[in-house]
């Protein structure tokens, strides 16, 4: 009885709980209108071949200037995107503006754009990403999607989305790898060509066995099936040369560049190329 009076009480007057809600539902409200108000824009961190430092793609990563709030991260409001479904207009908008930049830099990358659960769950999914690579005139084999381990699993109809997205030469990544549940069999089973380790177990690479075990081990899964491995927050020299004594050989992280404007990694590249 008291326990229960507890929960209920909680519930109810919890005052940070009531906050929190009240707050999703304004951001949601300013979410509806951001995308016209043209608050959203479209940063881009470079990935980079780990043994030459050069930039070989971008990952795409949305910000919202709130009129009042100031930078809305997406840790925050892409949930909350996800909840009232305004991310599928978003994740358009964001794949549109990725491929645009795309074309205006100088150098041949791949771009690549994260994709969440609620988009890969839409039945027109596979259709909206070609019409815009279309549209844009980008190879669908400069493009590739990250999802997370989670959105791929609860999501039965979104295997067959990615199925069909990679033969149409759309690479798929794992985002996040090594922090959701799938099974190590089921893993085997998905329509994947890259993984990426999350910088939770980048953070942890210290020299020593313990620090590396988690990180080695996606390594060597990533080698036995044949994937890609990408390393994300890489933040020091020593964090990189462990990462390719260890056999991965792209990364992004702090180390290399933080997100940037599209026209300033133009100048990033440049610059690092004239260097070589
Ligand atoms: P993510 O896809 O795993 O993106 C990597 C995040 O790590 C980015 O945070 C990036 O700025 C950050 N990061 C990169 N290098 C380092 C580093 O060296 N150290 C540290 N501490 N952090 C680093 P960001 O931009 O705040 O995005 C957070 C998450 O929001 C993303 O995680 C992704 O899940 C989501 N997100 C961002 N843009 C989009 C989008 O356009 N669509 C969807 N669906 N989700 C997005
Ligand atoms: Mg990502
Ligand atoms: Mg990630
Ligand atoms: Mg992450």
């Amino acid at each position: 009885q008291a326990k229960r009076a507890g929960t209920h009480a909680w519930t109810l007057h919890d005052p940070s709980m009531t906050d929190r809600r009240a707050e999703d539902a304004a951001l949601s409200d300013d979410l509806a209108l951001a995308l016209d108000r043209g608050e959203l824009h479209v940063l881009f961190q470079p990935m980079v071949d780990l043994t030459s430092g050069r930039p070989i793609g971008a990952e795409a990563l949305v910000r919202w200037q709130h009129p009042t709030r100031g930078i809305v991260s997406p840790v925050r409001f892409i949930p909350i995107a996800e909840r009232s479904g305004i991310i599928t207009e978003i994740g358009l908008f964001v794949l549109e503006q990725a491929l645009l930049q795309l074309k205006a830099w100088r150098q041949p990358l791949y771009i690549s754009v994260n994709l969440s659960p609620r988009q890969l769950s839409e039945p027109t999914i596979v259709h909206d990403i070609l019409a815009v690579l279309g549209r844009t005139g980008v190879p669908p084999q400069s493009l590739v999607l990250e999802v997370t381990e989670s959105a791929i699993v609860d999501e039965k109809t979104g295997i067959a989305a990615l199925r069909a997205l990679r033969e149409h030469g759309i690479r798929v990544a794992i985002d996040d790898f090594g922090t959701g549940y799938s099974s190590l069999q089921y893993l085997t089973r998905l329509p994947v060509d890259i993984l990426k380790i999350d910088r939770s177990f980048v953070g942890e690479l210290n020299g020593t066995p313990a620090g590396s075990a988690i990180t080695e081990a996606v390594i060597r899964l990533s080698q036995v099936l044949n994937l890609t491995t990408v390393a994300e927050g890489i933040e020091t020299a020593e964090q990189a040369a462990e990462l390719l004594t260890l056999g991965c050989d792209t990364g992004q992280g702090y180390l290399y560049a933080r997100p940037l404007p599209g026209p300033d990694l133009d100048q990033l590249m440049t610059t690092t190329r004239q260097g070589v």
